[in-house]
């Protein structure tokens, strides 16, 4: 197809691979496997553990929700300790 309009998912999936220094091809197929990159684990996780942002323009936050607690969970202990 030619002339179409911005496709954010090929962006994403560029943007997303330069970011891991992977090639496009890995991230594509780690998408179509249902995994999205999750930054607090820094690994592939299931997409449908990400909570999904309207205000990001990916559509879904950067790590799964799992990683969103510990975060939190880390978070209260570090200002418990403190
Ligand atoms: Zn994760």
């Amino acid at each position: 197809m030619t002339g179409r309009a911005f496709d954010p998912m090929a962006a994403r999936q560029k943007q997303g691979a330069a970011r891991l220094g992977i090639a496009v091809e890995e991230y594509r197929r780690q998408n179509a496997a249902g995994f999205e990159w999750c930054s607090g684990h820094q690994r592939w996780c299931r997409r449908e553990g990400f909570y999904r942002r309207a205000d990001r323009w990916t559509g879904l936050d950067s790590q799964c929700s799992d990683a969103s607690r510990e975060y939190a969970r880390e978070y209260q202990r570090r200002r418990r300790a403190s």
